[in-house]
């Protein structure tokens, strides 16, 4: 499946980094709690979880007419880099860089260069942000 660029979010992070994307992409629906099952086919697409469908950056992109934060003059403003501070969230920090090698290289070189980044070069599986090695080899 080709989400094309509704794996770019508007912030620079690569959506394919994220469980709910992968697991959407399984054909699984991840479980929030009880009552939400949710699914993702990332920020720029149609299917997204509910707190990315009400994203304050993506509601700003939109505003401003522009498709990810780089492309702002006031970058980085003051939700970005809050945004990008957020402890809970180390691999916030990586969304400058992101955004650079996306003007770089391009949207379709981009996703495939991330793509690679979170996919483990033994076993072919997906990991997410949050991990730096593959679970499914260690
Ligand atoms: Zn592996």
């Amino acid at each position: 499946m080709n989400t094309g660029d509704g794996v770019l979010g508007f912030c620079g992070l690569y959506c394919g980094g994220c469980t709910y994307y992968q697991n959407t992409m399984k054909g699984i629906k991840t479980k929030v709690d009880e009552n939400l099952y949710t699914e993702c086919l990332g920020c720029n697409s149609g299917t997204t979880t509910p707190w990315c469908s009400d994203c304050q950056i993506k509601n700003c992109n939109r505003e401003k007419g522009i498709r990810y934060c780089l492309e702002c003059s006031t970058f980085p403003c003051e939700i970005l880099n809050y945004f990008m501070n957020d402890e809970k969230y180390p691999y916030h920090k990586e969304v400058p860089e992101n955004m650079k090698r996306l003007q770089e290289i391009g949207l379709n070189k981009w996703i495939e260069e991330q793509d690679s980044k979170y996919t483990c070069k033994k076993c072919g599986e997906k990991f997410d942000w949050f991990e730096n090695q593959c679970k499914h080899c260690e």
